[in-house]
This record gives C-alpha cells, sequence and structure tokens, in this order.
C-alpha cells in the first residue's frame, strides 16, 4: 500500500480526473476526502469507496467554504497529508467579448481556489509538524496558447508559478509541491467536444501516442507524485498529454 492511512483531500474528486485519482489513492490505502461543489458526486464515490473516505460540499474559491473543510477534516481525522488542488471550470469566449464576470470566475476558481485550499492545509501540516504533498493540476494550455481560452489558460499558467513558488517556500517545512499538466483527457468536462465522431477523431490523431487520455492516465502519476517514491521531487511540472505537448 503506496499511502497507507494518508489523509487525502481531493477537491472536484466528484467526477473525471478527481474521480479517479479518489479511486486509486483509495485503492492505496488513503483516508480520502472528496471536496466538490457537486456534493451528489462527491457522495456517490465515497460510497463506493466506503467507511474510511468522506465527501464534502466545497466551493474552492470560497473562503468560508475551504475553512470549513479543513476544521472538519482535521475534526474526523486529526491531520491531512496529501491535498490535490483539482477542482477547475472552463469556458470558451474569444477574447473581446469575454466579460469581467466569466474572467474573475474562472480565475476564482482554478487559482484562488488553489491559492486558498493550499494556503489553508499548509498551515496545519505545519502546525501539525507532518511532511505533506500538494499537487496542483494545470493544463498543458498553462505554456501553449490557444484562442477562445485566455481565461481559463491564465489561470493554469498562474497555478505553474503558485507551484513553484510555493514549492520553494514550503520546502522548509517538508512539503513538496508539484504540478501535473493534462492534454486531452476524456471527461465530463470534453463530454460536448469529444462525444462528436469526427472531432474525436481529429483530436486522437494530434496525439503522438495517438489516443484521448483517461483520467487513470493523471491519477497513475498523481499516486507516484503523493508517494514516498518521488520523495525527492518537488516544483515539477510533468505533462500527462501523450507527447501532445511536443507538437509545434
Ligand atoms: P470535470 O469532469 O468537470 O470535473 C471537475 C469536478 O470539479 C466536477 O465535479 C465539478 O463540479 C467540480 N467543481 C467545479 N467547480 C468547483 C468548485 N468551485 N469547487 C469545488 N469543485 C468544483 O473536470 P476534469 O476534466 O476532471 O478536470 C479536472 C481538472 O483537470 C481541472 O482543473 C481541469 O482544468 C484540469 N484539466 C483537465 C483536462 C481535460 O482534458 N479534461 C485537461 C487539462 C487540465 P460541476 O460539474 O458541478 O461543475
Amino acid at each position: 500500500m503506496k499511502l497507507d492511512k494518508k489523509v487525502a483531500i481531493i477537491t472536484g474528486g466528484g467526477k473525471g480526473i478527481g474521480r479517479a485519482i479518489a479511486l486509486r489513492f483509495a485503492s492505496e490505502g488513503a483516508r480520502v476526502v472528496i471536496a466538490d461543489i457537486d456534493y451528489d458526486s462527491a457522495m456517490k464515490i465515497s460510497k463506493e469507496i466506503g467507511g474510511s473516505s468522506l465527501a464534502l460540499k466545497v466551493d474552492v474559491s470560497s473562503k468560508k467554504d475551504v475553512e470549513n473543510m479543513v476544521r472538519t477534516v482535521m475534526e474526523r481525522f486529526g491531520r491531512i497529508d496529501i491535498l490535490v488542488n483539482n477542482a477547475g471550470i472552463q469556458t470558451e469566449k474569444p477574447f473581446v467579448d469575454l466579460s469581467v464576470k466569466e474572467w474573475k470566475r474562472v480565475l476564482d476558481v482554478n487559482l484562488t481556489g488553489t491559492f486558498l485550499c493550499s494556503q489553508a492545509v499548509a498551515k496545519e501540516m505545519i502546525k501539525k509538524k507532518n511532511e505533506g504533498v500538494i499537487i496542483n493540476i494545470s493544463s498543458i494550455h498553462g505554456y501553449i496558447p490557444r484562442i477562445k481560452k485566455v481565461h481559463y489558460d491564465a489561470s493554469k499558467a498562474g497555478l505553474i508559478m503558485l507551484t513553484k513558488e510555493t514549492a520553494l517556500e514550503l520546502a522548509k517545512h517538508k512539503i513538496r509541491v508539484n504540478c501535473i499538466a493534462p492534454g486531452i483527457i476524456d471527461t465530463p468536462m470534453n463530454q460536448e467536444l469529444l462525444s462528436d465522431v469526427e472531432t474525436r477523431k481529429k483530436m486522437k490523431q494530434r496525439v503522438p501516442l495517438k489516443k484521448i487520455g483517461e483520467p487513470e492516465d493523471v491519477a497513475s502519476l498523481a499516486l507516484f507524485l503523493a508517494s514516498n517514491e518521488s520523495s525527492y521531487i518537488t516544483g515539477a511540472v510533468v505533462p500527462v498529454d501523450g507527447g501532445l505537448s511536443l507538437k509545434p
């Protein structure tokens, strides 16, 4: 068991990539907290995992929700070993039509949410003097530009620097912070895009490994980064993209 009795919070753990991470961590002995704005999905996964897991309704962009989450987890388990900042949202809009409201909502969830969760959890890890792991889910579009996603891609670029700076600052507390940059993964977030047979075929062709990623592909890396196998790795940004980011 690679994560025996570790306490792991996974934000947005009710669906897609977060769900796969929650199931994988639980199968390696972790006590998993699924913190999702969609409580029904979080509950479903928690029931699937069984006794050692907890489902919480949390909007990661709300400081109050995040503080409640950390308090509840500390009361229930007495420690936090792993935080996966996975919750994220995306919309598509040409830059000139993007409203401040839409810009803010995406930045609030994807970037500020990660800041709030990381800060609240790191404080507890430091207080308890336990070694800790934080994993941020960015995107290859945190460093590869495209059109109509400036708000999402700017938030994901922000996560990369947030990872590096927190890795540097928290290293003295034995807290490691790393970042995963997925390419195109088959999740509810991409349902609309990938349900079109032609688009799916085209996307697959663009990937050097000729495969759309599965949430489990990301979960495998998350497990490695959460476990002691990666004990000398911090501040890293690792793509899980079948080689997509290698292409011009
Ligand atoms: P997903 O299928 O949409 O699942 C995300 C989960 O997070 C959903 O249950 C969602 O609830 C929840 N969530 C949304 N806003 C939240 C908030 N404010 N607080 C807490 N939970 C919230 O997404 P995914 O594709 O698994 O993506 C997971 C992460 O990977 C995201 O950060 C995403 O940007 C990143 N990523 C994904 C891909 C990809 O190809 N799928 C590629 C690169 C990066 P609702 O459904 O109710 O909104």
